[in-house]
């Protein structure tokens, strides 16, 4: 990896950030809370969050397995990958390396970044080659994006080829793992001492079933979440959303029994899928969804859109022609889907 301050926008480095009162103040043992401008009335709403939310990157380190200073939280994972662009790239100069198809935000977030985004294809499986990634970078390149499971496709990439681009490649590699929970492949961000440069993405959205809140969590070396620290908005986490997440995290039994019955959900209806006269392939899936080729996915989508039924129509996405992604939903939800396919006039 090249030295951190190199992979650094200038303006970043030399950055002054906000001060705001809570961080002036800092532990110290207060009752009189005159430094705010707040109400002294509404408690506790009146009062203005942790900026870095340490209680519940407490909680939340016992659960993850990662240090809280190398934890950064924000408002959804979008957040995340908004701040690597403008933490590292400098518009209209650097780009970054991703494959497709993939995830849409980080191209929309190079775009309104004025960031170049280069496209490599997935081979015909799904997966992704170290070696193809590579050839795509050049000196400028700041970042590569690699998710997975991966979105929409739905399946985890090799270990091998991740860990091949997180030793070779000398700039930051974000591994994506919004879907790790329902994989059974190691999590990376349990590796976070071995690569300086892997900056791994989750979410409360998938998983922890609180897409509502808004919180995502990245997870990184103590200097790289520095400087999220430094750019992010003070109080990027709202009292209400950092209150419903630990109440979330209070009963987590309940969350792991719902990513096996979401995983038994998912083998059960894929094995239905694929009985189905209008379905001509499912895809393997490490993810809480599956991909689907079908024999013509608008007709489909809009068949099942007039029976109340919303699927994703991925048919115009590179490598996805007439596939639909399909979430599991709840038993009933599921069964409903599968009854409209049924009755598919032909
Ligand atoms: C859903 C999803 C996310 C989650 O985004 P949030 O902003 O946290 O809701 C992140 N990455 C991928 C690949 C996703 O599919």
């Amino acid at each position: 990896m090249k030295p951190l301050q190199d992979l650094v926008r200038k303006n970043i480095l030399s950055l002054r950030p906000y001060s705001c009162a809570r961080d002036e103040f800092k532990g110290k043992n207060a009752q009189v809370f005159l430094d705010a401008n707040e109400s002294p009335f509404n408690s506790p709403y009146n009062r203005y969050p942790d900026p870095l939310q340490m209680y519940l990157k407490e909680r939340l380190s016992e659960l993850k397995q990662v240090d809280a200073e190398r934890m950064f939280l924000g408002n959804g994972s979008d957040e995340a990958i908004d701040l690597l662009y403008r933490v590292f790239c400098e518009p209209r100069q650097d780009n970054v390396v991703a494959f497709e198809p993939t995830y849409g935000m980080y191209e929309v977030c190079a775009d309104i970044n004025d960031i170049e985004y280069r496209r490599v294809s997935l081979d015909a499986h799904f997966q992704m080659h170290a070696d193809v990634l590579l050839k795509a970078c050049d000196a400028r390149t700041k970042l590569i994006f690699i998710c997975s499971p991966n979105n929409p496709t739905g399946n985890a990439m090799q270990r091998e080829e991740v860990e091949t681009v997180l030793h070779r490649f000398d700039g930051i590699v974000v591994v994506d793992e919004a879907y790790s929970d329902f994989c059974d492949h190691r999590p990376f961000r349990f590796d976070l001492d071995k690569y300086p440069n892997l900056v791994v993405l989750n979410t409360f959205s998938k998983a922890f079933g609180c897409a509502a809140i808004r919180l995502g969590m990245a997870f990184a070396s103590q200097d790289i979440i520095g400087l999220f620290n430094k750019v992010k908005y003070p109080y990027n986490v709202n009292t209400l959303t950092a209150e419903k997440a630990i109440e979330t995290l209070g009963d987590i039994t309940k969350i792991y029994q719902r990513i096996i019955l979401i995983k038994e959900s998912r083998e059960w209806l894929m094995q239905a899928f694929s009985m189905l006269p209008c379905c001509e392939k499912v895809y393997p899936s490490d993810a809480n969804f599956f991909l689907v080729r079908v024999t013509d996915a608008n007709a489909i989508y809009h068949y099942l859109v007039q029976q109340g039924i919303i699927v994703r129509n991925r048919t115009n996405v590179a490598l996805c022609n007439n596939c639909l992604r399909i979430t599991v939903g709840a038993k009933a939800e599921n069964e409903q889907l599968l009854k409209a396919l049924r009755n598919l006039p032909s």
